[in-house]
């Protein structure tokens, strides 16, 4: 009875039911647990994003069905924000769209422009919507390694003819969820030039552009030359501005690609509540120090837990960006076996790297989203048990 669609039984299965027991395990029991599995800010939002948010939540203007391509304030104020830190001109009103969340638009973004049969080239590991999407919309994800020696940069050259043929989308998201890599003009450019050579759209993930350390600025994938001709450019509030559960962030580039996620979406929901963009109005008019202050804070937890593990003996990059590390887990051990032995032995949460897709078998993720004392009593625990 009820037999679940094709598409449904082809989603990757969920990895982390033998880890999420053990974790709901132990918290029964009373344990203390670490967790520095999840990839969500432990910061509240900001007070002036929350008082915008009261305003607008007492006008009756607001309360009502919200346009589908949303506020033009909000698309306007995007539009300053792009300008103003990348030098980047998005039109608000053809360039821009914004969404309940970029997560959905990057899995909506297929429903588009794929058709059965068609390819995502997918970096592996990688940001599981990428993958859900695209299977969603009954394609196909041809997977590109991200592997240490090509700096977790996907190799172009290695992709197959064969593959490239059947390619609409080629997905990137520097700063990189889960390796922390960064990716400069030259590898924008690659991108550009294989997505011109072979009809792709380039579908860029920018969700952690503002997250970055020692004063490195990420680059925008749309500030390469002629980028708009084939990209469309994802962003998020949530990791900047400790807003994950506001549901806000938007789309933008190419305005026909913009426009037939628009359509797409105006299919399948109504909008973002009218309270919640002005809040993101305020969010992205934040003053600078204090943006830089959340991303400081990171900073100062990735300098603590960082010579701590290195003492320990484990081998990863030090992050320039995002709030993770990515660490080989030692002696070959599969990532799956080594959570759950430091969840066992020292009650600290990761996330292994298989979740993440294959490549990242044989890694865990760490994310900096704990207090600093917190950091220091896992290094204190992990001493103990490695
Ligand atoms: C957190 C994250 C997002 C942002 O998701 P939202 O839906 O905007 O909260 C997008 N991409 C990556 C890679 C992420 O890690």
């Amino acid at each position: 009875m009820f037999e679940l669609s094709k598409r449904l039984k082809q989603l990757p299965p969920y990895l982390f039911v033998e880890i999420d027991k053990a974790k709901r395990e132990a918290r029964k029991q009373g344990r203390d647990i670490i967790d520095l599995g999840v990839g969500d800010p432990d910061q509240p939002t900001p007070r002036h994003i929350i008082s915008s948010l009261n305003t607008a939540a007492l006008d009756p203007a607001n309360h009502r069905y919200a346009l589908d391509q949303g506020m033009p304030v909000l698309r306007q104020a995007i539009a300053r924000w792009y300008k103003k830190r990348f030098n980047v001109i998005l039109d608000p009103e053809s360039e821009i769209l914004p969404l309940i969340g970029s997560k959905e638009g990057l899995a909506h973004f297929p429903l588009a422009f794929l058709n059965n049969g068609d390819y995502s080239l997918i970096p592996d590991p990688c940001y599981p919507p990428y993958k859900g999407g695209t299977i969603i919309a009954g394609a196909k994800p041809f997977l590109m390694p991200l592997l240490k020696n090509n700096d977790f940069l996907p190799d172009l050259k290695k992709i197959p003819l064969s593959a490239r043929k059947k390619a609409k989308l080629i997905y990137i998201n520097y700063p990189n969820n889960p390796t922390s890599a960064v990716a400069g003009e030259d590898f924008y450019r690659q991108v550009l030039g294989f997505a011109r050579k072979n009809k792709a759209i380039v579908v860029s993930d920018l969700a952690y552009s503002e997250l970055a350390y020692d004063g490195y600025k990420p680059k925008s994938f749309l500030e390469t030359g002629g980028a708009k001709d084939v990209a469309i450019e994802f962003h998020s509030l949530s990791k900047t501005y400790n807003m994950t559960g506001w549901r806000i962030g938007w789309a933008c580039g190419n305005s026909r690609l913009v426009s037939a996620l628009a359509k797409v979406k105006s299919n399948l929901d109504s909008g973002i509540f009218q309270a919640i963009q002005a809040a993101g109005v305020s969010a992205l008019e934040t003053p600078a120090e204090e943006a830089e202050g959340i991303c400081g804070l990171y900073q100062q937890r990735r300098d603590v837990l960082v010579p701590g593990l290195k003492s320990l003996g484990f081998e990863f990059e030090v992050p320039k960006a995002t709030f993770y590390l990515w660490i080989r887990t030692p002696h070959k051990t599969s990532s799956v076996d080594f959570s759950k032995t430091i969840l066992d032995r020292a009650d600290i949460v990761v996330t292994p790297g298989v979740g993440f897709g294959k490549y990242g078998e044989g890694y865990i993720r760490m994310a900096l989203t704990v207090p600093e004392e917190r950091i220091v009593e896992a290094l204190s625990r992990l001493k103990k048990v490695i």
